[in-house]
């Protein structure tokens, strides 16, 4: 056991193995978006914000491999835990999606006729 990190040469160790497998090397990150920032929590940070021009929102960035990578678009891979997610948001439960019409067609109601 050398202690040199960066000069191992073993093919068995990557930089940046995939967080699934362990068996490949990372080769795109996890796309899913955890959070977004809140500006009112950066204001004293917000120089450094502006001079970073970041994204304002995190990501979930699992380093993966092509095989462990849930594709699920052009450029966006989901790592398999969050693309479990990603399916289950978008099949919320009959009840939800009752209320859900609800309020959206109230909003489109109002929208069409207007607020005084
Ligand atoms: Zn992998
Ligand atoms: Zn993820």
């Amino acid at each position: 056991m050398e202690g040199s990190k960066g000069k191992v040469n073993d093919p068995d160790t990557f930089k940046n193995p995939c967080a699934i497998c362990h068996k490949r090397p990372a080769t795109r990150y996890c796309d899913y978006i955890i959070g977004y920032s809140d500006l009112q929590m950066f204001i004293r940070d917000f120089q450094q914000l502006r001079a970073n021009n970041g994204p304002d929102y995190e990501t979930c960035d699992v380093p993966m491999c092509d095989e462990c990578a849930k594709n699920i678009g052009r450029e966006m891979d989901f790592c398999p835990y969050h693309f479990e997610l990603y399916q289950k948001a978008k099949e919320i439960p009959e009840e939800l999606r009752k209320a859900q019409a609800r309020v959206k067609m109230q909003i489109n109601t109002e929208l069409l006729h207007g607020s005084d």
